[in-house]
């Protein structure tokens, strides 16, 4: 640990509830699920999301992890993919702490080789993915069959925000692979900050990563990675709303392809 993470931990200022009120988005009023609000706290302290975010924004990839990290211990959750993201983090952060916790939601919907990349992380790092997969209510299976999906919100809701919302109870920091690159809806997304969408921090390690920086980590460090980007596909979800996007097009734009939606409700 670098004597800039040792000192950084303590220096956000501490707040009172009032601090973090309506304004920002962090207060201690119920949210729009009628949930009450979480304070933005680390190990119990309530602390100030923008001067936090400010220093971790400086920080490195592996720097902001290991950071992470020790901060939250096992209170952090890695959400993965199996996306070329994924597997630099994955690499990072099992080499910092080979304990930490690796989930991803399963839509039942994801491609084989995406499975196939699960299993060949999964036996070059030794790495158990904890596997969230929602509860298939038939409905949802009906449209699936029928082919029926991606248009209406319930199918992402019900298949990734709340299975994720199930994945990270019990966490404090949930981690992911967001980059600023990948969309104009994510160029401004910070490297750390408070998630008002679930409640709680979120690191995006690779938030200033390029494409050649993920792809020269994960050669130069040997890492399995999904074979389907080799096939031309720069972002990978679900097989229905999946496509290889065409000339042009940012990096996202083979997901929910010739539709308004750019997000699955995760990350926006
Ligand atoms: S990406 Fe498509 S198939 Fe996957 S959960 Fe969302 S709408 Fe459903």
């Amino acid at each position: 640990m670098s004597e800039q993470q040792t000192a950084l931990w303590p220096r956000p200022r501490l707040l009172h509830a009032e601090d973090v009120g309506v304004s920002n988005g962090n207060g201690n009023a119920a949210n729009g699920n009628g949930r009450a609000r979480r304070l933005p706290t680390i190990n119990g302290r309530v602390v100030d999301p923008n001067e936090i975010s400010a220093e971790v924004e400086e920080m490195g990839a592996e720097e902001a992890i290991a950071w992470a990290i020790e901060s939250f211990g096992p209170s952090l959750g890695f959400a993965v993919s199996f996306q070329k993201t994924s597997s630099v983090i994955i690499d990072i952060a099992h080499r910092i702490d080979p304990s930490v916790r690796f989930f991803y939601l399963d839509t039942e919907l994801l491609f084989p080789e995406t499975y196939e990349t699960r299993d060949a992380l999964a036996a070059r790092y030794g790495i158990e993915f904890e596997r969230f997969v929602q509860d298939n209510p038939s409905r949802l299976r009906e449209r699936w069959e029928a082919g029926e999906w991606g248009e209406d919100d319930d199918c992402c809701a019900t298949r990734k925000v709340e299975t994720m919302r199930r994945a990270i109870e019990g966490t404090d920091c949930w981690v992911s692979g967001v980059r600023r690159l990948d969309s104009e809806t994510r160029a401004q997304a910070a490297r750390f900050g408070w998630d008002i969408r679930f409640d709680r921090w979120k690191l995006n390690p690779l938030v200033d990563w390029d494409d050649r920086a993920v792809w020269n980590h994960i050669k130069d460090h040997h890492i399995p990675y999904n074979p389907l980007h080799d096939q031309g596909y720069p972002s990978i979800g679900c097989m229905p709303c999946t496509t290889k996007p065409g000339p042009g097009g940012d990096a996202r734009a083979g997901r929910w392809a010739g539709t308004d939606r750019t997000e699955c409700g995760l990350n926006g």
